[in-house]
């Protein structure tokens, strides 16, 4: 299993590294090494697993493939990520599966909390541990419901009680049997963002998540972020990207936004490089200076 992440002290890497030791896996390192050395020390050593976040697994994979590596035809069959929703949108695991042939689970927790949540064969959620948490989903006004943000209260943690703990996350909840056999509540679609990452355009509440599945079916779309301006209390939204290859056009990828939120999202390209990048987790909205206004 390889673990494509810097190992700073930043510690759900480190719990999963120690939980693969236990379970017997063969557990490589990819702290303190260049995306390309990591690509290098997976091949050279057959890592079947890859752990790392999904914006970053699919980088390696177009880093591989530029020095003439290609991820698909890899010993990697399994790939696990965590710190961004990515593996549960389902665009986003298309694309990761195709780039390494491989099946894409995704796996859900906080520092604060611990691990909460992981994939399943059924693919369509995030299971919640509920032998280890109490969970809750609420509205913002404090009241029960299956759309809202993902509160939890942890049961076996030693040293870092946390009692109905609000995590900010926006989750979708379903209690219907799973095929895979867990009885743990379901957060379908996975985490669908943060709750304080809607934004509003003419209207229609949308969460960047939403954008991403779209996104990622544009395989020459190679980074993106969401900007947004407030502008006399109108939130003003583009979509900024970075296009691979020779096709600089944005005309079919705002048509599937149209089509898929429902709203004109205007789209601007932007030269390729200049878009931030993130080995831990993407930061998909960018609120400008300025008329910036809280709410
Ligand atoms: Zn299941």
């Amino acid at each position: 299993m390889f673990f494509a992440f810097s190992f700073g002290p930043f510690i759900g890497f480190w719990t999963a590294f120690g939980g693969a030791e236990r379970l017997g896996a063969l557990v490589i390192s990819g702290g303190a090494m260049t995306t390309e050395q990591r690509i290098r020390t997976m091949s050279e050593l057959g890592a079947t697993v890859l752990l790392s976040t999904p914006t970053y697994a699919l980088r390696l994979a177009d880093v591989a493939r530029s020095i003439g590596i290609d991820p698909a035809r890899s010993k990697v069959r399994i790939t696990i990520h965590a710190g961004e929703p990515g593996a549960s949108i389902p665009a986003t695991r298309a694309a990761i599966e195709a780039a390494y042939s491989a099946a894409c689970f995704d796996h859900t927790g906080m520092t604060e909390l611990g691990p909460t949540g992981h994939s399943c064969s059924q693919r369509d959620g995030i299971h919640a541990i509920e032998s280890e948490f109490i969970f809750e989903v609420l509205d913002q006004d404090g009241r029960a419901t299956d759309d809202g943000e993902l509160v939890a209260t942890n049961l076996g943690r030693w040293g870092m009680p946390l009692i109905r703990y609000r995590t900010g996350d926006r989750v979708v909840v379903s209690r219907e049997p799973c095929s895979c056999g867990s009885s743990y509540m379901k957060l379908l679609g996975g985490i669908r963002g943060r709750v304080d990452d809607m934004f509003t355009v003419r209207g229609v509440n949308l969460f960047p998540s939403q954008v991403e599945d779209i996104v990622r079916r544009h395989p020459s779309v190679s980074e993106f972020v969401i900007e947004r301006r407030r502008v006399r209390h109108m939130d003003e939204v583009a979509l900024l990207v970075e296009i691979d290859g020779p096709e600089t056009s944005t005309e079919r990828l705002e048509a599937d936004l149209r089509q898929a939120l429902g709203v004109r999202l205007e789209c601007r390209v932007v030269s390729a490089g200049t878009l931030p990048r993130a080995e831990l987790k993407s930061k998909r909205i960018v609120r400008l200076e300025g008329d910036i206004q809280q709410g």
